[in-house]
Order: C-alpha cells, then sequence, then structure tokens
C-alpha cells in the first residue's frame, strides 16, 4: 500500500498500548483458542479508552480551524464526552457537553469528571434530546459564533471520517503488534456504540493488510443500525479525504447481547466483569465491554472463530461506568464459620 496520508494529529494517548495474552481466561473459556486483549483502556488515565484515539485527530482539526470551543454530546455517563473535556482541558479548549437526561443533584463516574474539568454542561430530558440534537447544536454554535468565538461541532462519539483516523492508525500499532506476538490470523472484537471504532478499524485492517477479521458486538441498536452507521462514517470518510484508497472490507457485526438496553446489563454481565477481575485482573464495565466480551465468548462457544486460534478484545476502557451501577454486583465474600 502506498503510504497513507494522516490529518494532522496532536498526541493525547499514551501509546502503543501493550497486547496481552490472557493465559487464564483462555483455559477458563478458550477451548483451544488463544485470548488476547489489546489494551486501549491504558491509553490515558482520564482519557482512558478509545475515545481518545479520534480526538487526536478532532482537536487538531478543531486547532487547524481555528475553534477556541467543542461541543459535543452523549448520554450522562458518556465515556465520550468525558474523554472529551479532558482532552480539550489539556488543550487549552472550552468544552460544552449536551447531556442525555435529567441533570444528577450529585455528581458521580463520568458526569463528576466532566464537572471537574470544567466542562459546561446542559442536560436534556430524553425525549427532547433525541428530537431536537441538531438544532441543540446549531443553537450553542451560533450562541458562541455571537460571542465572537467558535465552536466545533463533534458528533456522538466523536464517530465520523475524522474520528475514524484514530482507528485507522491504532491498525498500524496492530501490525507491529501481531507481528511481536506471533500471530498470523485472528478475530478481534470490539464493544460498537456509536460505529466509529468499528468503522476505523475495518478500514485500517483492511488498508494495512492485517491478517484480523474485525467484528462489533453492538451494544445498543441492531445489526442493521451498524451495517448503515459505519457505512456511513467510511462514507463520509472518502468524501472529506478525497485522496484516500478504496476499500471494500465487509463491516461484520455480532448481534444479540444488548439484553435489556443501552446500559442496561443483566446480571450475567456483571458476575462476568466479577470473574474477569478476578482471574486475570482486568476490569470490564457494564455499558460496553462488559456486553462485548459476553458477546465474545457466546460466539466461541457457538464456533464463530473456529477458523482461528487467536481471538483479541479490544478493551475500549469504561472504567468509570463501574461505579454508577456498583449496586449490581453481587458478592459472596469469604465465610469462615465452616
Ligand atoms: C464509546 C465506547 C465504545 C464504543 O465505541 P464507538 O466508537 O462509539 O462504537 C466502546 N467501549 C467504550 C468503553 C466506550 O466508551
Amino acid at each position: 500500500m502506498a503510504a497513507l496520508e494522516f490529518p494532522p494529529r496532536v498526541e493525547l494517548a499514551r501509546r502503543s498500548t501493550p497486547l496481552q495474552f490472557l493465559a487464564r481466561a483462555s483455559e477458563r473459556w478458550g477451548q483451544g483458542h488463544r485470548l488476547w486483549v489489546k489494551r486501549d483502556d491504558l491509553s490515558g488515565c482520564l482519557l482512558s479508552g478509545n475515545k481518545v484515539r479520534k480526538l487526536e485527530f478532532i482537536i487538531a482539526h478543531a486547532l487547524a480551524e481555528g475553534c477556541d470551543t467543542l461541543i459535543t454530546c452523549g448520554g450522562l455517563q458518556s465515556n465520550h464526552c468525558r474523554a472529551t473535556a479532558f482532552a480539550g482541558a489539556q488543550s487549552g479548549l472550552a468544552v460544552h457537553l449536551l447531556l442525555r437526561g435529567e441533570e444528577p443533584a450529585i455528581g458521580e463516574g463520568n458526569f463528576l469528571l466532566d464537572q471537574l474539568a470544567g466542562a459546561t454542561i446542559n442536560c436534556y430530558p430524553k425525549h427532547q434530546y433525541v428530537s431536537e440534537l441538531p438544532d441543540l447544536f446549531a443553537r450553542w454554535q451560533d450562541h458562541y459564533a455571537g460571542l465572537g468565538r467558535k465552536a466545533l461541532a463533534i458528533p456522538t462519539g466523536g464517530s465520523d471520517g475524522l474520528g475514524a483516523w484514530g482507528y485507522i492508525a491504532a491498525c498500524e500499532e496492530l501490525a507491529s503488534d501481531l507481528a511481536a506476538a506471533g500471530i498470523d490470523s485472528a478475530h478481534l472484537v470490539t464493544a460498537s456504540g456509536s460505529g466509529g471504532t468499528q468503522a476505523g478499524l475495518t478500514l485500517g485492517a483492511s488498508l494495512y493488510d492485517l491478517p484480523l477479521t474485525v467484528w462489533g458486538v453492538n451494544v445498543c441498536d441492531d445489526e442493521q443500525y451498524f451495517l448503515d452507521k459505519v457505512a456511513a462514517d467510511r462514507a463520509d470518510w472518502r468524501a472529506r479525504f478525497p485522496g484516500v484508497p478504496s476499500v471494500t472490507a465487509q463491516t461484520r457485526v455480532l448481534d444479540g447481547y444488548v439484553g435489556d438496553g443501552y446500559g442496561i446489563a443483566r446480571p450475567e454481565v456483571f458476575a462476568l466483569i466479577a470473574e474477569l477481575a478476578a482471574l486475570e485482573g482486568l476490569l470490564l464495565d457494564p455499558v460496553y465491554t462488559g456486553k462485548a466480551f459476553q458477546g465474545m465468548l457466546a460466539e466461541l462457544d457457538a464456533g464463530r472463530f473456529r477458523d482461528c486460534r487467536d481471538i483479541i478484545f479490544l478493551h475500549t476502557g469504561g472504567v468509570f461506568g463501574v461505579f454508577p451501577q456498583a449496586q449490581q454486583f453481587t458478592f459472596t465474600g469469604a465465610d469462615m464459620r465452616g
């Protein structure tokens, strides 16, 4: 492949993140497969997770455009909003968050962190958020323009043709990871929420000719939604960067693990999070990675990955999502009564 021409990028993430072999998890669940984890939860403490990879390109774009403010949106516990709040603070940009839901009396988890990072926050009831989001963005952008300022609107999850570069670049990193680990063919599984990570990985795996089959486990909506969303992000990438090579890679979704809705996990997901934490010292979250890991194991059981020995789970972060749902975990604890 001719060298890819990347758009400008600011350095925010800790790279390269490790690719680690999970010996005990492989023994417990692998059925002969080797299970690996790509530790994007280690991309930084407060910037942790997948969103910082996208934000490196988004913030470089904001700076190039002369913006002084970032506006973005998400749920009250959005990891993307928290990462944007801290990335903005680290880059000297103001951050304005449009959040879905009633403003909590006391901030916890990511909401607390958004406040600490000095973000301006507006909470909107779900029905208003859903029906008026584009208007809300436009209204706040006008507001800043009226003050002589300039605000960049960042879509949900930072997922569009610009944010896609984050995981295209990650594929360059994965190429060396695979070589170092001696992996010549693998399945790669990620949680998919707004599709940008999956879009970037699907493009990047093809552009770098990686021996990876990329799967997104959707944590909301359904397969068709993500096929359409990833296609839209890929089309946006091509439209915004007309010189990029053409890519025909198939988008692959593992549907069936949403449970009772976005952000709502079943007891077995909480049990799996606790089991993996104790087994490997690896912490998942109930909104994204816990469901995706559960989906990966269920598909492994069903024989989905039988053509490759190696399976890589992309740990996309989300640790702060554990705390607001603390009451959902059950522990048996030590019993010394014998
Ligand atoms: C946002 C997020 C995802 C999903 O990534 P998308 O690019 O939005 O699909 C997965 N895991 C975590 C922890 C996230 O915060």
